[in-house]
């Protein structure tokens, strides 16, 4: 049983710390910063057996180093990206297996917000950590991959169970689910869902974790084979990369 705590790091961050209960191997995903993640963990498991990054951007991995050194922690990344993630130890590639004591993950690559982008999944404990690729009802920019990497990305995710939980890097919900409702107008499970959000923050409470099968009926980056979707951009004959490709020149214009 994996048991994960939320940790809000700078403006919109989210760190995780993760906890395999049986055997008390503790581990956080993306720490953004020092402050945030040292005070969790001193209030909580007094150690930090691993970090894990999903990728390199400096909101992910500030605190790699002090933790490193305060914890003695191992520090886990994607292979490619071994020479731009401060303290990098263990170097995964595609498919690579690894665990957090009992608590087997998987690493998915997911190339697009950057080319070493990876995700960790646990199909045990039916969780996907994605870092910048799959926000909850959006998807990260590109910023070093093509829009065909990030779509198949994207797509590589949506294979998962629909019981799957995800985790993402940032607190967009809000911003993004204006962006689905300016084209998915009529979608009732996304209002609500919008609904849902608004109450969660208003009492400081994060929008995270959702499952995927939310995510497929009400996150528009999954939907670009929605015959709706396709209408109402007036692209019924285009292709998915051409739909998903609008979809992120639009938002990143929104
Ligand atoms: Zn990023
Ligand atoms: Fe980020």
């Amino acid at each position: 049983m994996l048991e994960v705590l939320v940790i809000n790091c700078l403006d919109d961050n989210y760190s995780y710390l993760i906890r395999d209960k049986k055997t008390n191997t503790v581990g956080v995903i993306d720490p953004s910063e020092f402050k945030a993640v040292n005070l969790k963990i001193e209030k909580t498991y007094r150690k930090l057996d691993f970090i894990l990054n999903t990728h390199h951007h400096n909101d992910h991995v500030g605190g790699n180093l002090e933790l490193k050194k305060k914890y003695n922690s191992k520090i886990i990344c994607s292979k490619l990206d071994e020479k731009r993630i401060p303290g990098a130890d263990i170097k995964k590639n595609e498919g690579d297996e690894f665990l957090i004591g009992e608590t087997k993950f998987q690493v998915i690559s997911v190339p697009g917000h950057t080319l070493g982008h990876i995700a960790f999944y646990s199909e045990n404990s039916k969780i996907i950590f994605t870092g910048d690729t799959i926000f909850s009802l959006g998807c990260g920019r590109i910023f070093e991959g093509t829009h065909l990497q990030m779509l198949n990305s994207v797509e590589k995710i949506m294979k998962l169970p629909k019981s799957t939980l995800v985790y993402c890097g940032h607190e967009y919900t809000k911003k993004n689910g204006e962006f689905c409702l300016s084209i998915d107008e009529t979608n009732i499970k996304l209002k609500e869902r919008i609904k849902n959000v608004d109450n969660k923050l208003q009492i400081n409470l994060p929008s995270i974790p959702i499952t995927l099968g939310e995510e497929l009926e009400t996150n528009i980056f999954f939907r670009f084979e929605d015959n709706k979707v396709k209408n109402k951009l007036k692209m019924n004959n285009a292709s998915k990369l051409e739909v998903f490709t609008k979809l992120r020149n639009l938002k990143d214009q929104f």
